[in-house]
C-alpha cells in the first residue's frame, strides 16, 4: 500500500526514450552514426551567430520568436504568422498531442513510426493506436480504416523514421481528402531536407488548403543544431493559435534563435548537404548489398539495414562497436532485426562500410 504521490497510470506504461549512444568505452576514436545528425557539423555562419549572440544570453529571447519567423517565412516561401517554434519539433509534437489529444481522443500512427507520437500521446491520455505497415511503407489505407469518431490526430513521418520510407505529395493529399475534417493531421517532416524526389512535398500546400493539417520541421538535422533544440510547424491559424496558447513562452532559446536565422542564410548549405548525402546514400546502399545485407530503400540521411534476424543484428551492432562505430538498434521501433545507420561523412560512411563488410565476411 502507498501512500506517496502517483502520476495518472498510463504514465507508467510509457517506456523512455531510448536516444541514440554517443560513446564505446575502451576505443580511440568513435564515429557516432546513431542519431541521424547532420553529417558536417554546424553551418559557419551559425557558429559565428552564436559567438557574436552570447553576451546577451543574460536576457530573456524574443518569445514569439518573431525574425526566426521571418527568416523562416522567406526562406521557405511560407506565411509567418503560421509558423510556430519550439524547442526541437519534439516539443511542438508533444504540444500537439497534449492540445488536441486526452482521454476519450484517439491517435492513429503507423507501426514503425517516430516512437514520440507514442510516449506524447500516452502522456496526453489519449489512446495511441499503431496501424501495421506494408514493406515497412505507411499504409493509408489501413490508417484510414483505423479512424473513427474518436480519432483526433493521426501522425505521419515523411520521410519515415527510421525506415527511410516516403508518401507522394498525391498520396498524402488524397489522404488528407479522405480523413474526416475533425482530425489533424500531422506531418512530421524531419528530414524534408534530404528528399531528392520530384513526387515529394514536405506539407506545405497541404497545411495552406485544407485547416486540418500541420507540418513539423526541425533544425537538427540538415542545419546541424540538434543540441540547440529548435524546431517549427506550419499550421492552420486557428491551430498556431493554441500551440500559441500553451507552448513555452520562451521556448526557443536566444542561442538557438540566433543560430537558426544564421544557418538559413548560407545559399549552398542546402544543396551541399544534399548532394552529399544522395551519393553516400547510394554508396552505403549498393556496397551493403553487395555485402549480401539487405537495405531498405531510404530518402533520408540515414539507411536501416535489415539483418533478418534479431542476433545477427545484435552481432553486427556488437562488431561495428569494437571498431569504435555507433549505430542505432531499432528494437523499440518494432524492429530488432534492423540497424538504423546515418550517413556521416565520406570517411565516416567509409569506415562504416568496411566494417560491415569484415562482419559479412567474417
Ligand atoms: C529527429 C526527428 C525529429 C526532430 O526532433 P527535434 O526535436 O526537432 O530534434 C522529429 N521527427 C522525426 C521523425 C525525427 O527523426
Amino acid at each position: 500500500m502507498t501512500t506517496g504521490p502517483s502520476p495518472r497510470p498510463e504514465i507508467l506504461r510509457i517506456h523512455p526514450y531510448v536516444a541514440g549512444e554517443s560513446s564505446v568505452a575502451g576505443v580511440n576514436r568513435t564515429i557516432k552514426l546513431s542519431s541521424n545528425e547532420g553529417a558536417f557539423g554546424i553551418p559557419p555562419a551559425a557558429r559565428k551567430a552564436i559567438e557574436d549572440a552570447v553576451g546577451e544570453t543574460y536576457r530573456y529571447p524574443d518569445g514569439g520568436a518573431e525574425a526566426l519567423h521571418a527568416a523562416l517565412g522567406k526562406r521557405w516561401g511560407l506565411d509567418p504568422a503560421r509558423i510556430v517554434c519550439g524547442a526541437g519539433s519534439d516539443d511542438l509534437l508533444y504540444q500537439l498531442c497534449l492540445s488536441y489529444g486526452g482521454a476519450g481522443r484517439d491517435i492513429v500512427m503507423s507501426a514503425h513510426g517516430f516512437t514520440i507520437y507514442e510516449i506524447a500521446g500516452t502522456y496526453a491520455g489519449s489512446r495511441v493506436i499503431k496501424v501495421p505497415e506494408r514493406n515497412l511503407c505507411t499504409d493509408l489505407d489501413a490508417m484510414l480504416a483505423a479512424v473513427t469518431d474518436a480519432t483526433r490526430l493521426v501522425f505521419i513521418a515523411n520521410p519515415n523514421n527510421p525506415t527511410g520510407s516516403m508518401l507522394s505529395a498525391a498520396e498524402v493529399a488524397r489522404f488528407r481528402q479522405r480523413l474526416p475534417e475533425h482530425v489533424l493531421l500531422v506531418i512530421d517532416a524531419a528530414y524534408a531536407e534530404y528528399v531528392d524526389r520530384d513526387d515529394y512535398d514536405a506539407g506545405a500546400s497541404l497545411v495552406d488548403t485544407s485547416g486540418n493539417t500541420v507540418m513539423t520541421r526541425t533544425f537538427s538535422k540538415m542545419f546541424g543544431l540538434a543540441g540547440l533544440r529548435v524546431g517549427w510547424c506550419y499550421a492552420p491559424p486557428a491551430v498556431a493559435s493554441v500551440l500559441n496558447r500553451v507552448r513555452g513562452t520562451f521556448n526557443v532559446s536566444v542561442l538557438g534563435q540566433a543560430a537558426a536565422i544564421a544557418s538559413l542564410s548560407d545559399p549552398h548549405w542546402v544543396d551541399q548537404c544534399k548532394a552529399h548525402n544522395t551519393k553516400y546514400r547510394q554508396i552505403m546502399t549498393d556496397s551493403l548489398r553487395a555485402a549480401g545485407i539487405k537495405v531498405w530503400p531510404s530518402v533520408g540521411n540515414f539507411v536501416l539495414a535489415d539483418f533478418e534476424s534479431v542476433d545477427r543484428a545484435n552481432a553486427a551492432d556488437a562488431f561495428l562497436r569494437t571498431r569504435g562505430i555507433i549505430v542505432r538498434k531499432v528494437g523499440p521501433y518494432g524492429l530488432p532485426h534492423c540497424l538504423r545507420i546515418t550517413i556521416g561523412t565520406a570517411e565516416e560512411t567509409n569506415m562504416l562500410i568496411d566494417g560491415l563488410m569484415a562482419f559479412a565476411h567474417g
